[in-house]
């Protein structure tokens, strides 16, 4: 539950922080990024507190990491990008802990 709550709330941090201007739609469009978490509707089981995302399920592989990196480049999808590494983030941090 905690971690859902980070997954919506760090962005908006960010999204406050760097997009002042328009802070709230940056906000929707990085929470976006807790959409990659439809992938665990694939696994069995669909969650798992003690196994990490990371590497397992398929929008969380090192492979979907990079191509988020490379959308970083394009403006029009920047900030879905921001959100997407921002949740691998937080979901890798959630391995190490
Ligand atoms: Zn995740």
């Amino acid at each position: 539950m905690l971690h859902i709550l980070y997954h919506v709330l760090v962005p908006g941090l960010i999204a406050w922080l760097f997009y002042r201007s328009n802070w709230k739609r940056v906000w929707l469009l990085m929470a976006a990024g807790i959409l990659a978490d439809l992938d665990h509707l694939f696994a069995v089981p669909m969650y798992d507190p003690g196994r990490c995302s990371i590497g397992f399920h398929f929008l969380h592989t090192y492979p979907a990491i990079a191509l988020y990196a490379l959308l970083l480049f394009i403006p029009k999808v920047r900030v879905l990008a921001i959100g997407l590494l921002v949740h691998m983030g937080l979901d890798y941090i959630d391995c190490l802990v």
